[in-house]
């Protein structure tokens, strides 16, 4: 049988409503309803301070609503002694929160809210992959056998080429798969890479460096970088040499089997993408139909968001700085984003700007952390063209 209770609204109605539930309320709301000196009394009986604000006196009543061995790994986090009544853990926590508080002019992390570290490294999590064809969320190791099947098909000769765009930096974690047609050029990987990952604004220099095939799998340690065959560039007509070609160019008479491009989107900091040649294929009939009306053929698989831990809180990450010193200095050009993640990789991630000025950061830019190597670079915001 539901309960109910009378109202009286601001203007003077009489309303009949149901009485809260609390059996199945949120742990969290359960003490929302209840008026001052009931949440006292409460405190009361749990030995525990009655002073305050109903705020404080809420989060009072929450924090003692945990298991002493709950309390007790709170106290470990902080670096405090595990010792004493269940009320000495509760005031203990409490106080070192206020402590907190005080310092960072009022803003507060609820010691409630707080998500365990994640164990493992974020950085060597495989990534779901989107299909941009059907939408599901694809394992990254089944990521080309679900193209084959809702991208492609057998059935008639190859009209499309196949294409893997990868970040060169960030862990090679953003990934995207292109399908550009069999008479298009270079630039059509420019628009696709631009519209979908780079466009921070409008007027950076782009630029594609083809190297021949599998030079980069032949490469030995001692080999320097190995030299582009040719090298496309928006900027052609300021430049001109005999290796250098208008990003108009033709693919057909660069793309074979190993082939490896690297393509460079300008700006105050350059941001570096692997694009491999993957193969041949033919779009489906539909697919077919929707490329004759469309110059440029929509992601055909993309990756889904890296999730980074806030350093602070644990919770997923939506902002970060880069420590620009990293790109600065001469001798860490090459691995500023090292694969191992470690902290020295010159990226700290947050949830939230309150949980950066807990860690001491008051004086950084954070960045919003996106899903596109472009980061934090330029005026970038995450927005996709296409
Ligand atoms: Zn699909
Ligand atoms: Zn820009
Ligand atoms: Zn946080």
């Amino acid at each position: 049988m539901i309960k109910v209770q009378k109202y009286t609204t601001a203007t003077g109605q009489i309303m009949e409503m149901p009485t809260p539930e609390f059996r199945n309320m949120k742990a969290s709301d359960k003490y929302k309803y209840k008026n001052l000196p009931r949440l006292k009394e409460m405190l009361r009986k749990r030995h525990l301070p009655i002073g305050g604000n109903k705020n404080e006196l809420v989060d009072r009543l929450k924090l003692s609503d945990l298991n002493v061995s709950e309390l007790k790994i709170k106290l470990k986090k902080e670096g405090l002694s595990v010792n004493g009544s269940k009320p000495d853990l509760v005031k203990r926590l409490l106080k070192v929160r206020g402590k907190r508080t005080k310092n960072c002019d009022q803003i507060e992390v609820p010691v409630t809210t707080m998500a365990v570290k994640p164990a493992g490294n974020p950085w060597k999590v495989p990534l779901l992959m989107k299909c941009g064809g059907c939408g599901q969320s694809v394992p990254n190791s089944d990521k080309l056998s679900h193209l084959d099947d809702c991208w492609f098909t057998n059935d008639g000769p190859s009209d499309v080429y196949l294409l893997h765009a990868r970040s060169v930096n960030w862990a090679e974690k953003f990934e995207l798969y292109l399908a550009v047609p069999l008479n298009g050029s270079f630039e059509d990987i420019d628009l696709l890479l631009q519209f979908t990952w780079m466009q921070c604004c409008f007027g950076h220099a782009r630029s594609l460096d083809i190297y021949a095939a599998n030079v980069f799998t032949n490469l030995k340690d001692t080999d320097d970088d190995p030299d582009p065959v040719m090298t496309l560039t928006s900027t052609y007509g300021l430049m001109v040499d005999d290796d250098i070609g208008p990003m108009d160019t033709a693919l057909r008479q660069y793309l074979q089997n190993g082939v490896r491009m690297m393509y460079e989107y300008g700006g105050d900091y350059t941001t570096s993408i692997f694009v491999d040649y993957i193969g041949e294929r033919r779009l489906k009939r539909p697919l077919q139909e929707e490329k004759a009306h469309a110059k440029t053929i929509r992601p055909v698989m993309r990756n889904e968001m890296l999730v980074m831990p806030c350093e602070h809180c644990y919770k997923k990450s939506t902002m970060f700085f880069m420590d620009d010193s990293h790109y600065d200095s001469d001798e860490s050009d090459e691995d500023s984003f090292n694969e191992d993640g470690d902290d020295d990789c010159g990226m700290k991630f947050f949830c939230s700007k309150a949980c950066s000025i807990f860690q001491g950061h008051r004086r950084r830019v954070l960045k919003p952390f996106l899903n596109s190597p472009r980061s934090g670079f330029c005026n970038y915001k995450g927005k996709t063209y296409l």
